[in-house]
């Protein structure tokens, strides 16, 4: 953690910034002490399935701006992402009552012989090609791990561009090698949002900055009342608008993995006040945030008038849901932060939960500050998590656990890791809007999904009648963390 550089067009990466980590086995409340006493190493893996990439998630944050373009300087198989997110933009128009557009997304596809002789006439020859075609209002261009070895003066090329078209043509340093935690890549593209399009504010607005990904609009009407107006920040905003997120009276994190760099650039560059409380998730984090909520925005007399009526509202019937609930077991595979807020709302619903496979742990975030740590607030509030392991998304580790828990639910964040719970005959659930469990309302909204998931039983459990696993038994009987090496997270002091 330090201060954001932003006259570096690259981001250091988050194991050496925030000493995230992909690699953990211990429980939650070990996981917290450890990072909080600064003594957490990473635990690396001699076997590896898969890995995300930087690129494609900082491409996940600039495809979506709507008079944007993106140019990938890459070989055309790390396009493969195009297709998802250009799926995601479609629905998101559909949603929104917006045009429909494809995406602007271009490749330069380097071959064998770039590779040998540099690319950067090429690049630039596909810059002027997709201002030629598409005249967007930015272009962005995301570099790849060919790029990044070959040693393109990519950043040279870009300033060039932007002189020669008169737009912003902006670096995004991705290349997916550099990092084992691809979250680096929001960082990455959150760091050429304020480095080249923010300006400095002209004045104070009432807006405030929501960093989310492409969720339901949840803020508008608390906002309203008190006299606010939500800027849904980055999907589907336009140049323009993003130019001004500077003006804005606070920035909200729908989830601080995603939102971390973005809400310290504001707030160190710019004075925009961050949200430093953990995401509103069960009711004492909820409370927790609304009361900082009301402190940042001025507002606090009214906050603690929802804050009543709200529980008066829900806390009846979150006790009905904990009597339906009881003796239920639970297990969860998500993103850290999000991951954080599901064992929030399971807890706060009853369910005892047995363990969490948690893609990577940020043992600080970029504002530097312990309060905003989501999990250690999990274990403040509802105790402890056994089988807490950190685990960037190898499968074959999910399943030996699941197969030993059987918990009576699993809930996930992203749809490849749902199937492995189903074939095993565990009901999951998943839900990939962070904003559906966000706030009071969000501990009821969770609850009606969890009935309907145990309600519809049998669908699973005939699956998983008919389906083959690809782990074979001798596997299944194996330590699941045969392959993490050893326990060196936890130095015992
Ligand atoms: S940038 Fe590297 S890791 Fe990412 S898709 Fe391309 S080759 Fe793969």
């Amino acid at each position: 953690m330090g201060k954001i550089n932003l006259e570096d067009p690259a981001v250091t990466i988050r194991e050496a910034r925030l000493g995230s980590i992909t690699g953990f086995n211990g429980t939650a409340g070990e996981l917290v002490k450890c990072a909080h006493a600064g003594k957490l190493h990473d635990c690396s893996r001699s076997f590896s399935q898969c890995l995300d990439c930087t690129s494609g998630k900082a491409f996940c944050q600039l495809s979506m701006i709507k008079d944007a373009a993106i140019v990938n300087h890459a070989p055309i198989g790390c396009a493969g992402d195009f297709f998802g997110y250009n799926f995601v933009y479609r629905v998101g128009q559909m949603q929104r009552g917006l045009p429909s557009t494809i995406g602007r997304y271009f490749n330069t596809n380097l071959e064998e012989r770039d590779t040998v002789f540099g690319a950067v006439g090429k690049l630039k020859s596909t810059v002027h090609e997709v201002y030629d075609r598409v005249h967007p209002k930015a272009i962005f261009i995301t570099t790849s791990c060919a790029s990044g070895i070959i040693g393109d003066d990519v950043e040279g090329a870009a300033n060039e561009l932007t002189e020669e078209l008169g737009i912003p043509v902006v670096t995004c340093f991705c290349e997916g090698f550099k990092s084992k935690i691809w979250t680096t890549g929001f960082d990455v593209a959150y760091h050429s949002i304020v480095r080249k399009i923010v300006k400095p504010p002209r004045k104070k607005t009432n807006k405030v900055n929501i960093i989310n990904f492409w969720g339901e609009h949840i803020f508008d009407e608390m906002l309203e009342k008190l006299g606010y107006k939500a800027e849904y920040i980055v999907p589907f905003t336009t140049i323009s608008q993003l130019k001004y997120i500077s003006e804005a009276s606070a920035t909200i994190e729908i989830c601080p993995t995603l939102g971390t760099y973005l809400g310290a650039a504001l707030e160190q560059v710019y004075g925009v006040p961050e949200m430093k409380s953990p995401p509103g998730y069960g009711i004492a984090g909820t409370d927790t945030w609304m009361r900082e909520l009301g402190t940042v925005l001025n507002r606090k007399d009214e906050i603690e008038e929802i804050i009543k009526e709200e529980h008066k509202r829900i806390i009846p019937i979150i006790e009905e849901y904990r009597s339906i609930f009881k003796g239920k077991t639970a297990y969860l595979t998500a993103g850290a932060a999000h991951g954080h807020a599901i064992i929030a709302l399971l807890r706060e619903l009853g369910f005892e939960v047995q363990g969490a496979a948690i893609f990577h742990h940020d043992p600080v975030y970029d504002n530097g500050e312990s309060t905003s740590d989501a999990l250690a607030q999990d274990v403040k509030n509802y105790g402890d998590v056994k089988n807490y392991n950190v685990c960037n998304k190898q499968a074959y580790e999910l399943v030996n656990i699941l197969n030993r828990l059987k918990p009576d639910i699993m809930i996930a964040r992203h749809g490849g890791m749902t199937l492995w719970g189903a074939k095993l005959g565990v009901p999951t659930l998943l839900i990939g809007d962070e904003q559906f469990g966000f706030g009071y309302q969000g501990v009821l909204n969770y609850a009606e999904r969890i009935v309907e998931t145990l309600d519809n039983k049998e669908f699973v459990t005939n699956l998983a009648k008919h389906s083959t696993m690809p782990y074979t038994k001798w596997w299944l009987e194996q330590d699941p963390f045969t392959f993490l090496g050893g326990n060196t997270n936890v130095e015992l002091y």
